[in-house]
């Protein structure tokens, strides 16, 4: 006769999921209490029994091969039905519940059975810990009681395995979101340097915009100062390039200033920095340079633009340059002498370089 369904079925079943128990290897600590169970109660048969579905499956056995048998012959699915009480069965063949049960009828011929139900915290048994016999025979109150105790530590020791598994799941969790905020850190931390290179990049050429070529500029003109090496500039215009926008258009215009951009980059040293402030201008800061340094990177640049291939007609630029000198207070100073030789590299008929220092010393000389 199958045992009847207990009321906490369900809730009873998901507790004993959660304890992750079944079908897992034997264990030193179940085997003892088995041991212990047996020997105190002396009986040849004890098993750590848990009640699933389907079937019973023992978590330990001391006195027994098999590792499960279906539920509807478990003696220990009637004991989960009383979570209170140890179930005690004194004669099998006595019993009209058991009477016909193989394993009363057949292997291990099951006389006698008393089973303490493993009851969890919220009361739902969950399997049992139970001795059997082949003879027909009583627990005295003494082992009764000591095979409840022993139902309590088996259960102390799931619940521990539970928290166990417990505790795994948040460790993990926790490294899985630090690592995921690490990533997520990676990409901000990549977004703002993509910014920031942005903040500071002409589109069109790649090469440093005003706000870049300000701060260069600023940090260039202080370290010269600072450690008092020269430290020169050109300005760079295109000539005519009005003209060659009105000819060919702003497409045409636009890829002549990428290839100027590239023209100037190629001219120039790995420490010089470039960029393209204005429309069609373009400006080289130049550390520790001279000015005769300068005249000869003004003069390359100039060239190089000037005798590369253009599709439409020949683009040429003038060229002004600058060397800072004592009484300039920034490098705002640098540019406005360089700008102003740019002016005069203009007026002498373009494609060409002037330079302010010497411009100085021209009028000192004609003066002098
Ligand atoms: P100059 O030799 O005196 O420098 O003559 P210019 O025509 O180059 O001088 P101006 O400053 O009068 O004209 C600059 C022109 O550059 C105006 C505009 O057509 C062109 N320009 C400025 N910015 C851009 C740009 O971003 N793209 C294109 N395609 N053209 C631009
Ligand atoms: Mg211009
Ligand atoms: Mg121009």
């Amino acid at each position: 006769m199958a045992a009847p369904v207990p009321k906490n079925e369900r809730r009873r079943l998901s507790a004993l999921q959660d304890y992750n128990v079944l079908d897992t290897l034997p264990e030193q600590d179940y085997d003892d209490i088995a041991s212990l169970a047996s020997a105190i109660c002396d009986s040849p048969i004890a098993l750590i029994s848990l009640v699933d579905e389907e079937r019973q499956w023992f978590k330990s056995k001391v006195g027994l091969d098999a590792s499960q048998t279906p539920r509807e012959h478990a003696f220990c699915a009637h004991a989960v039905c009383t979570p209170e009480e140890v179930f005690v069965v004194e004669d099998a063949t006595e019993d009209e519940r058991f009477r016909d049960n193989p394993l009363v009828v057949g292997d291990p011929s099951i006389r006698f059975y008393a089973g303490a139900p493993l009851v969890t915290t919220e009361g739902d048994a969950v399997g049992t810990i139970c001795v059997i016999d082949n003879e027909p025979r009583k627990l005295t109150k003494e082992q009764e009681k000591s095979l409840h105790r022993l139902s309590r530590m088996v259960i102390a020791h799931l619940e521990m395995r539970r928290n166990l598994v417990s505790m795994e799941r948040v460790v993990l969790e926790q490294d899985n979101y630090v690592a995921n905020l690490e990533e997520h850190w990676k990409k901000v931390e990549e977004s703002h340097a993509n910014l920031r290179v942005a903040s500071v990049t002409d589109p069109l050429t790649m090469l440093m915009n005003r706000r870049g070529l300000e701060n260069r500029l600023a940090q260039e003109f202080s370290a010269a100062n600072r450690n008092m090496t020269p430290l020169a500039m050109l300005v760079i215009d295109i000539d005519y390039f009005k003209a060659f926008n009105d000819d060919f258009g702003h497409q045409a215009g636009d890829t002549a200033l990428v290839k100027v951009g590239e023209l100037i980059r190629d001219s120039i040293r790995e420490f010089d920095a470039a960029a393209r402030y204005g429309g069609e201008e373009f400006v080289v800061v130049l550390p520790s340079t001279e000015a005769s340094g300068a005249a000869v990177l003004a003069e390359r640049v100039r060239r190089s633009i000037q005798n590369a291939v253009w599709s439409e007609r020949p683009v040429t630029v003038s060229i002004g340059t600058a060397t800072m000198e004592p009484n300039m207070s920034s490098g705002e100073s640098l540019f406005k002498a360089a700008d102003a030789a740019l002016y005069e590299a203009k007026e002498a008929g373009r494609n060409c370089v002037r330079h302010a220092e010497n411009r100085h010393h021209v009028r000192q000389a004609q003066t002098g």
